[in-house]
């Protein structure tokens, strides 16, 4: 299949933009500040760290992009230009807009701009309208693959350009949480919790329980799912053949909230398949189920295949509250040294004790996000059951880690069961 893509990945902290460099995202896109769609989340850069993010993007050979999508309001118009200029210094490669403020001034200084999903284009003329200014695009999610075939077609056939002078580029969403609302035009959170999602602040109440209650007399009931407006993720793995003959050429995955140990997982999962399709033309069964096998380890709301691009209502509701994956985190220590001769890392176990050969993940701002199946640890030259808390232990990996990364022991969750262990 010849067909040329980018995997983009969520780059939410340094250990997230690390994992997605080195899992196989061709770009990651990142948030600075309050002005983007995650300015809730704890997970963000700061201003002064954009210069490292860039250095560390170029190092790996890869894109970086600044999500800049929120309404901008006349007080923060200084604030805008500022991280405006900020960015172009740093060497960003476009900044990810909606609002018209940004997008006139990110060009008026040279700044590639692209045109965010919460312009919510989901036809033709739109995206020619949003070409004069932007190279890249993304649609709507609410649309078919036909349409997106259909527009991409157009946009050969007419020869729809971008300001560079290249043939606009589709960017679609292929993995990740999805609203129940319209791309861009919910204000459940604006109105039940006074937190815009058009500002970055949505408090996320579709993902709460609901029930129905008579007017007249008060009474309530529980519906039988009672996360009616939450629904399920996002995803494309069984239908990446259709997402590459569609002529979308940007593939984004969802998840700047989302962990380290998610984003290494999820990028690596769809740089396999959609390399596996681009060179034999199909993902074989073999693949498809050894790969949704590893998506189904990290952070979901159960799936929903193929989405609104097969031209289904969305009608896949949550049957639990947050996260469905089989495995939980439970954070245990910290890399306190590292041997590079022997590829050694050793821990101190700090929250608890550590079973031999458990399964691990360690997660650092550098490292980004390493599996570990089988733990096979020394502890006092010897190889015992159990590691206790406080001990010190010692084991090979296969690449670098860091003083102060994070050591977490993966084990089986308890669904039904409140847990206070870190979430994935
Ligand atoms: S309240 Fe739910 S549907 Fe609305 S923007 Fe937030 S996550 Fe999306």
């Amino acid at each position: 299949m010849n067909h040329s893509f980018e995997i983009m990945a969520p780059g939410g902290d340094f250990a997230s933009l690390s994992a997605a460099l080195r899992s196989g995202a061709d770009s990651v896109y990142i948030g600075v500040g309050d002005l983007n769609m995650r300015s809730h989340a704890t997970m963000n850069f700061q201003i002064e760290e954009l210069e490292e993010v860039v250095r560390l993007a170029r190092a790996a050979g890869k894109k970086l992009y600044l999500t800049l999508n929120t309404i901008i309001f006349n007080s923060e118009l200084e604030k805008m230009r500022q991280l405006c200029d900020h960015a172009k210094k740093a060497g960003v490669d476009a900044v990810i807009a909606s609002d018209f403020a940004v997008i006139s001034y990110a060009r008026s200084i040279g700044l590639s701009v692209h045109g965010s999903v919460q312009m919510n284009l989901s036809n033709l003329e739109a995206v020619r309208f949003a070409a004069q200014f932007a190279d890249v695009v993304v649609l709507a999610r609410e649309l078919a693959l036909e349409d997106i075939a259909s527009i991409c077609r157009s946009i050969k056939e007419e020869n729809i350009c971008g300001p560079s002078g290249d043939l606009l580029k589709i960017e679609i969403f292929i993995h990740g949480a999805l609203c129940v609302a319209q791309s861009g035009r919910c204000f459940m959170s604006q109105i039940s919790c006074n937190q815009s999602a058009n500002r970055g602040r949505c408090f996320q109440p579709c993902r709460r329980k609901y029930e129905i209650k008579d007017a007249d007399s008060g009474m309530t009931f529980l519906l039988e799912n009672s996360n009616v407006m939450s629904p399920t993720d996002l995803c494309m793995l069984y239908h990446l053949k259709e997402l590459l003959e569609s002529g979308a050429s940007v593939f984004k995955i969802e998840g700047r909230g989302r962990s380290a140990d998610y984003v290494a997982n999820v990028v690596s999962v769809y740089r396999e398949g959609l390399d596996e399709v681009a060179e034999k033309g199909f993902l074989s069964d073999e693949s498809a189920s050894r790969l949704m096998a590893r998506l189904e380890k990290t952070f979901n709301r159960s799936f929903w295949h193929g989405g609104y691009y097969l031209g289904e209502n969305l009608d896949e509701w949550s049957k639990l509250s947050g996260n469905q994956s089989p495995v939980q985190k439970k954070f245990l220590g910290r890399v306190t040294n590292f041997f590079a001769r022997s590829m050694i890392a050793e821990i101190t176990l700090e929250a608890g004790e550590f079973p031999q050969d458990g399964q691990a993940l360690i997660t650092g701002k550098i490292t980004g996000a390493m599996e570990l199946e089988k733990c096979h640890f020394m502890l006092d030259e010897k190889y015992p059951e159990i590691a206790p808390k406080g001990s010190q232990i010692t084991f090979k990996v296969d690449r670098k880690v860091r003083r102060g990364d994070l050591f977490y022991q993966e084990i089986p969750r308890k669904f039904g069961y409140i847990s206070n262990l870190d979430e994935a």
